[in-house]
């Protein structure tokens, strides 16, 4: 171990050079002895010693007392005071100082030598102490996350100036508040304050983390979204002495991710509209080359034509009319629908006397092979709705179950209206193929079609006007289906959507 450099302050002049006697044979250096204040000071400057052995009364204008105080302010050296005797002000005085300790004269070599070890070992933990505490405030106050702690009790008693920043509380205002003041936050999304990380970690004893989507409601109101954890603050095992809490700002990375789906959801309408459009002009072209070619048989055989080919012929061109023209109406709906122009004009109806007319025209217009049963189980049906997208979307259903029922079979058509809940509950139930169970949760999709209909034409446009017609009722749809038994699509709409 090097040896320590020690400055002697001693007014009696035999004393002072005792004592450096003494400490030379104890092996330590003294760089100098003093008998006044102010010698002193000046010697510490010059000759910059690591610990001052200090007569506490001193000849002079200052004694010992404002003598170690100024060499400690100015120079950081530690102070042991010599005394003879001490009145209980005086000791009070010293201990402003912060004397590393006392030896009382008369003294031996050994007394000297303890007092001095154990002040300067002192003096060193103090300075790897002060080292230590400086290093990790350093830090707390550089890292860019917010750090909070508080007591046992949930009480802050520190915040780092990035805490101060996202928060808006400065630290000491916010000290000794309960930490849920100043680190108040709620759920994104309902708005609805949420159980303070402190009060879970002091309950459960144990780091608990942020769900997703959480926001820090500042100092003056504002919502800033965070992701944080907190974690018990233990200084023995079994004992929890408070919570520290580590947040950061997430707006900006919740910017790019909502920029990021935005344009997500551009670039997938762009898709789905090429789509769109190449299904559409596809689909055209069909019914167009039946016509097409019909009239160049009918020009080719001319003369020899006879009236039961001209019948022929002429009825495919109008099959081919009729589907271009319904292609048309759903092109011309999708299109309303997707410019969001698609408008719920609602006025009142009597839904039973709806139905009932609708079924009628519909079974005319289709001289279908299934047997239509409409059962009204309610005696009021009044309501006000758009009567012509509720066509729309009846007229689809229908078409669909006998479309889907090529052996025929009974369609029940049921409607119930609920006054309690205020709503009218249709279901269509066919006795057809069926849908796979794999592709009913896609039904609703543009031009989606299921596995087992390849053989039967259709576009995969109908169900997704029918969930618009529900849509802008604010209602619901959803279907149930078994392969080889039948479906049923059930529809909820508001009784009243003025
Ligand atoms: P279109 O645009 O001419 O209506 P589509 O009937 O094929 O063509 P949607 O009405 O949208 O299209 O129906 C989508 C798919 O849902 C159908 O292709 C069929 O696979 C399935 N589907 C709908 N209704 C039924 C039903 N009642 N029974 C069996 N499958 C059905
Ligand atoms: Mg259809």
């Amino acid at each position: 171990m090097p040896q320590a450099r020690i400055l002697v302050v001693e007014d009696e002049v035999i004393v002072a050079r005792t004592i450096a006697s003494q400490l030379r044979q104890l092996g330590y250096i003294v760089t100098g002895t003093a008998s006044s204040g102010k010698v002193a000071i000046a010697k510490a400057w010059e000759t910059q010693p690591e610990l001052v052995l200090m007569d506490i009364i001193l000849k002079g204008e200052m004694d010992g007392i404002a003598t170690a105080s100024l060499i400690r302010e100015q120079l950081d050296v530690p102070v042991i005071f010599l005394t003879a005797y001490g009145d209980d002000h005086t000791l009070e005085r010293a201990k402003i100082t912060q004397p590393l300790g006392y030896i009382v004269k008369p003294f031996t070599t050994k007394d000297l030598k303890i007092a001095i070890e154990i002040g300067l070992l002192k003096h060193q933990l103090e300075r790897e102490l002060r080292e230590n505490r400086d290093q990790l405030a350093t830090l707390l106050n550089s890292i860019s996350d917010a750090v909070i702690a508080t007591n046992e009790q949930g009480n802050v008693t520190f915040m780092n100036p990035a805490a101060e920043a996202l928060t808006g509380w400065q630290q000491k205002d916010a000290l000794g508040n309960e930490a849920a003041k100043i680190f108040h936050i709620v759920d994104e999304i309902t708005g609805t304050t949420l159980e303070n990380p402190v009060t879970k970690v002091l309950r459960d004893q144990q780091v608990v983390y942020l769900g997703e989507f959480t926001s820090l409601i500042t100092r003056d109101g504002k919502r800033v979204p965070i992701g944080d954890s907190a974690s018990p603050l233990r200084r023995q095992f079994d004992q929890i002495n408070g919570v520290v809490i580590v947040f950061w700002d997430l707006s900006e990375r919740r910017q790019t991710k909502l920029l990021e789906q935005a344009l997500e959801k551009e670039q997938e309408l762009n898709r789905l509209k090429s789509l769109f459009i190449s299904t559409v002009s596809h689909e055209f072209r069909n019914p167009l080359t039946v016509i097409q070619t019909s009239v160049e048989l009918i020009e080719m055989q001319a003369a020899k034509l006879t009236d039961a080919k001209r019948a022929i012929y002429l009825k495919r061109i109008q099959g081919a009319v009729q589907s271009l023209e319904k292609l048309m109406e759903e092109v011309l709906f999708m299109g309303r629908a997707e410019a969001e122009k698609l408008v719920c004009n609602p006025a009142p109806l009597n839904l039973e006397q709806f139905c009932r007319e609708l079924i009628e025209d519909f079974s005319i217009a289709q001289s279908s092979v299934c047997e239509i049963v409409f059962t009204c189980y309610s005696d009021r049906t009044d309501a006000v709705m758009d009567e012509g997208l509720l066509h729309y979307l009846f007229e689809n259903l229908l078409s669909n179950a006998v479309k889907y029922s090529p052996g025929g079979g009974k369609i029940q058509f049921d409607l119930i209206c609920d006054p309690i809940d205020q709503v009218a509950i249709f279901y269509i139930q066919d006795q057809g193929i069926g849908i796979p169970e794999p592709d009913q949760a896609r039904l609703f999709e543009s031009f989606y079609r299921a596995s087992n209909v390849q053989s039967i034409q259709g576009t995969g446009l109908g169900l997704v006007i029918v969930k618009r017609c529900v849509d802008a009722h604010r209602g619901q749809i959803s279907v149930t289906s078994k392969v080889g038994v039948g479906t049923t699509f059930r529809v909820i709409l508001p009784l009243n959507n003025s």
